[in-house]
């Protein structure tokens, strides 16, 4: 075992039960637990997580009830009959020593329905339904529902169930009076506004016995207005540990909050010292969550005496050998998180099965199969992008013999332009981990060799893997030789840019620029947790007093002025990822960037831009240009046809096909091309 970790290593004595480290793997919603039929990849899914080392692991939301639902028919645990597909869940984690529970997720107002209930008839701000209000049957019958979920759940084979009491869902709703705002015995004070949450925890545990782990997942800090103070958070932990919780998970804002919890611009850790804060006041184990997602980070925060468990959902998708890797020390093999939302949260939202940007096996561990070739070959990869890494990597994984070709001096291609972007720091652990497992492969790796199919010919490969990925594209604007006219790669490299700047296209990269552009030059990276909490507005006290842990934010005047603008008249920035795009439009609106979106670009002179916009030209008096008006594709090696001599030539990524291409497709299309070879 590794020291370096001893505190994430160490096993978790409950008394009746034991959990044999402090990593949790958190509920997430995968999509594969809304139908029966699909829990036998479920299953799979959740196997090679309890194989990879993961201590306690914790299902995506179930519903005690169909006012519950999430979505319509989401996942529900109800009627006996619901059980028979769990066990297949069970049954293949405990085979490998680890410990699962249930979540019972109660959508409240936050669910995809028109039968919803909350505490008050509130509308949330991100669902089209107005709930009904909850009368005293309703709440008695739901207690009742989630009881008999936990049973249900006992019967399946499960080691217990966590409660989801967090990110604003019901539960939530009945402890804040951002949503409660009740007369009776369930609203007002917090002794009453907690009372739906403690009643549902004793009725569990009345049912369930003393041997059965109840989790509760608490909302540390809410960052919705009205929301609760510090005072009251630890009144309700103190108030559920004595109606039976045996663990405290950590829930991070609610879903309709305007403060980022956990994409990438989020410090890690960031919201750590919340749950420390609640720890003082309990005896039960505590466990810490969001934006956690390397051992360094986790186990600073055990040693600390900060949390007893770490929780990460998104990072063991990334990676479901995290553990395993941290044991053997070998964390430079870790395909780290980088917390994009890009795969597994914006595909959830849209409704399509979550999986991952990093790791496209993740959910797909019966479908995507990396099988030892019967015939070993010599693979040629032509370009370094993460699409050329993941197909030389799986490629190498199954026994092929790979070389590797890379016409720059470094590996990484489009990634090592993003990962210079103010708050995509996490984006050089990929190429990190793409390095370290080329290296591990003995991938033989040829830098600054632009190759040709002649070479390729004469060095007798059997198949070649074209990932020369893409260029920017040149809109070749008129006068465009009159100023400084730029490519968003050019700027990323670290051309000079002046004070005053048009960014010619707005999407995921326009946004980055613009971005790119703000930071101002002495400003470190990652930004320090102090700066990014003063920017967006959170309580730095632990001890917060101010409602939901939400102060003035405070932003420093721009260092540039900066027009982002697209041709399109829909709003800008629509196309961004679903969670994900409203941080990046947050920002700019934040630092002033003018936004103009149907806009016709008319001339360039010494002065500046001259656009058409809202009927007529006019002159945007700018110093630099900068255009992220995207890609074409580089496919200048691929021929004709793809057999060329005794040779079968393969196209992946942005050399395919630049339009929409993410690093997403990027690394599925290498990965899934090599399974096959
Ligand atoms: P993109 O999203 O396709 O955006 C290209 C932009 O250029 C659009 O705003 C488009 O708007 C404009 N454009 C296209 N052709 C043009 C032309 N001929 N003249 C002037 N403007 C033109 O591509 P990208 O921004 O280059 O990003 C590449 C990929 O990386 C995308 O798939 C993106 O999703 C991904 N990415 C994502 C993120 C993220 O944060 N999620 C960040 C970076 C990149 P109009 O046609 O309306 O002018
Ligand atoms: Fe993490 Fe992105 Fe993968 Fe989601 S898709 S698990 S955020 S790397």
């Amino acid at each position: 075992m590794s020291r370096r970790y001893e505190h994430l290593l160490q096993p978790l004595d409950l008394g009746f039960t034991q959990i044999k480290n402090r990593v949790v793997m958190g509920s997430m919603h995968t999509g594969l637990e809304d139908r029966f039929y699909n829990y036998s990849k479920l299953a799979a899914y959740f196997a090679e997580r309890a194989k990879g080392g993961v201590g306690l692991l914790i299902t995506g939301g179930i519903a005690p009830n169909r006012q519950g639902w999430l979505l319509p028919a989401g996942g529900t645990m109800n009627m006996l009959g619901d059980v028979l597909p769990h066990r297949l869940v069970t049954r293949a984690v405990h085979r490998h020593g680890a410990k699962i529970l249930m979540q019972i997720l109660h959508a409240g107002r936050y669910g995809y329905q028109p039968f919803v209930v909350s505490a008050s008839a509130i509308k949330s701000p991100i669902s089209p339904f107005k709930p009904r209000k909850m009368s005293e049957r309703n709440i008695q019958q739901t207690i009742v529902d989630f009881a008999q979920c936990a049973a249900l759940a006992k019967a399946a084979g499960y080691d217990g169930v966590e409660v989801m009491g967090s990110e604003g869902y019901l539960i939530n709703q009945f402890l804040s009076r951002h949503v409660n705002q009740r007369q009776d015995q369930w609203g007002g004070e917090i002794q009453n506004r907690m009372r739906f949450a403690v009643e549902i925890v004793k009725a569990i545990r009345a049912k369930v016995g003393e041997k059965f782990i109840i989790s509760f997942r608490l909302s540390m800090i809410d960052l919705v207005k009205d929301g609760n103070s510090m005072q009251d958070v630890i009144a309700v932990a103190q108030a559920l540990e004595q109606a039976g919780v045996t663990l405290m998970n950590t829930g991070i804002g609610w879903h309709e909050a305007r403060v980022p919890t956990i994409v990438t611009s989020v410090p890690r850790a960031a919201f750590v010292e919340y749950t420390a804060e609640v720890k003082k006041h309990l005896r039960i184990p505590v466990i810490a969550s969001n934006r956690i997602n390397m051992p360094d980070t986790a186990e600073q925060i055990l040693a600390t005496g900060q949390a007893d468990m770490v929780q990460m959902a998104r990072p063991l998708l990334a990676d479901p050998e995290w553990v395993k890797k941290t044991e053997q020390g070998r964390v430079d093999e870790i395909n780290t998180c980088i917390a994009c939302n890009q795969a597994c949260l914006d595909h959830t939202f849209k409704n399509i099965r979550a999986t991952c940007l990093v790791n496209p096996r993740a959910a797909y561990e019966t479908e995507l199969v990396y099988r030892k070739a019967k015939q070993h070959k010599r693979i040629a990869v032509v370009g370094g992008g993460v699409a050329g890494m993941s197909a030389a990597m799986v490629a190498a994984e199954r026994g092929h013999q790979v070389t590797l070709f890379e016409a720059r001096d470094e590996l990484g291609g489009q990634f090592n332009l993003a990962k210079v972007v103010p708050g995509k720091e996490e984006f050089h652990q990929t190429i990190r981990y793409f390095k370290s497992k080329i290296a591990k492969l003995k991938i033989e790796v040829r830098l600054n060799t632009k190759i040709n199919r002649e070479q390729l010919q004469r060095e007798g490969f059997d198949d070649v893997v074209v990932a020369t990925g893409v260029v920017p594209r040149d809109l070749q604007l008129t006068g465009q030789a009159r100023l400084r006219v730029l490519s968003y790669a050019d700027v990323l490299r670290g051309a000079e840019v002046g004070k005053r700047v048009a960014v010619i296209g707005a999407g995921g990269i326009g946004f980055d620029v613009a971005e790119f552009l703000l930071k101002p030059e002495q400003q470190p990276q990652p930004q320090p947790l102090a700066q990014w909490q003063r920017e967006w507005g959170v309580d730095r006290n632990a001890h917060y007093d101010s409602a939901g842990g939400l102060s003035q934010p405070h932003v420093d005047a721009p260092i540039r002025e900066i027009y982002l603008m697209q041709r399109k008249d829909t709003p800008l920035g629509i196309g961004l990822g679903k969670t994900t795009g409203w941080v990046h439009r947050a920002q700019l609106k934040k630092h002033a960037v003018k936004m103009l979106s149907g806009v016709s670009y008319k001339q360039v002179t010494e002065e500046g831009l001259w656009i058409h916009h809202q009927g007529h030209d006019q002159l945007l008096r700018v110093d630099t240009i900068v255009v992220c008006a995207g890609q074409e594709s580089v496919r200048d090696i691929m021929p004709a046809e793809s057999q060329w001599g005794n040779q079968t030539y393969h196209i992946i990524g942005g050399a395919k096909l630049a339009a929409e291409l993410d690093a997403k497709r990027a690394i599925r299309d290498g990965a899934e091309l090599a399974a096959r070879l």
